[in-house]
């Protein structure tokens, strides 16, 4: 359909460019030359029949060692961008952890500035696209381990607003300890006025968007879990939280059975602001065409809802209202 599309929910480590990530792959020895390219591509993707949680994480093992340095996250974001841009999409909010890729040296702000460099490159060659970043922080399942590295990047968050950087997140494993141990970052944040989305009700239960709401966050990452709760759901559809879902990754990881079943059908059609994203488009083999589409053949939405859907999406993006303006007309 004829739209100009929105990406509000894209993780940069699990939506590289394959032949980028591949080269550079070779180049930084975390694969020797035997490796073939389709070899490499299958590790990159989880495998197409019913994944477990754990086979999703491990395609994450590559991505990350290869972005260990300036050049390669700089040259991953650019490649990343420009694929979007050849997709169509007029604006993508791009979210990565600064503190994994700190395991050679370099610092949260180092990595931070070179995703920007790659950011900026990719506007510059491609003018049709704009994106945003968002910082994530981490979740291990115990808040207490990386606290430190999670607070500096809320600070960090703070020191690149404005310069490319829009908002923070909290993403990672959710649901091995209370999402309430990290209320210390969101505290942080506020008090800093940096903005922010958290993954929450993806795994984790109807609870969680809760307190995710709790925390001040008007963005959820996923929350699809929130129907569980009938309490829970007429808050979000009160307040007007806006949802990122991603269809087919929540299928993947088992946390939502199908798409036919998919909650953000019964969430759209009781008026909550959802959205539709595709998580990772790499490591679930998935674009924001393919998502639309399965909107439209197996869930039942129409061109209009699709259209809605991206309305939500313009309003809720961590943009100036100017700025929204000029997207609402694009689309
Ligand atoms: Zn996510």
């Amino acid at each position: 359909m004829n739209l100009g599309k929105v990406e509000l929910h894209l993780h940069l480590d699990g939506s590289l460019d394959m032949e980028t990530a591949y080269r550079l792959a070779k180049e930084r020895n975390v694969i020797d030359e035997t490796w073939t390219y389709d070899q490499f591509k299958t590790k990159m993707m989880v495998p197409s029949d019913n994944p477990s949680l754990e086979e999703c994480l491990k395609c994450f093992d590559f991505p990350i060692a290869i972005m260990q340095d300036k050049e390669a996250l700089s040259e991953c974001t650019y490649t990343l961008i420009r694929n979007l841009n050849e997709l169509g999409l007029i604006y993508a909010e791009i979210r990565f952890a600064p503190q994994v890729h700190c395991q050679k040296g370099l610092s949260q702000d180092e990595v931070i500035e070179a995703v920007l460099d790659g950011k900026k490159r990719a506007e510059k060659d491609f003018p049709n696209i704009k994106t945003g970043i968002i910082n994530c922080c981490m979740t291990y399942g115990n808040a207490k381990i990386n606290e430190e590295a999670n607070l500096e990047t809320i600070r960090a968050t703070k020191r690149f607003l404005g310069k490319g950087v829009v908002a923070a997140d909290l993403a990672g494993a959710e649901g091995l300890c209370p999402i309430l141990d990290f209320k210390p970052l969101f505290d942080l944040a506020k008090e800093l006025e940096v903005p922010y989305t958290i993954h929450a009700g993806e795994a984790g239960p109807a609870s969680f968007v809760k307190d995710a709401m709790d925390m001040g966050a008007w963005r959820i990452g996923h929350g699809g879990h929130c129907t569980e709760d009938p309490e829970v759901l007429q808050e979000v559809i009160d307040k007007g939280i806006v949802l990122e879902v991603c269809p087919t990754s929540n299928i993947q990881c088992h946390c939502q059975p199908s798409y036919e079943e998919h909650a953000i059908i019964e969430l759209f059609r009781k008026g909550a602001h959802v959205t539709i994203n595709s998580d990772n488009m790499t490591l679930s083999r998935v674009n924001t065409h393919s998502e639309i589409d399965k909107a439209m053949t197996l869930m039942g939405f129409s061109e209009a809802d699709i259209r809605k859907m991206t309305e939500y999406a313009i309003q809720a993006a961590f943009l100036s209202d100017e700025e929204k303006a000029e997207l609402m007309k694009k689309i």
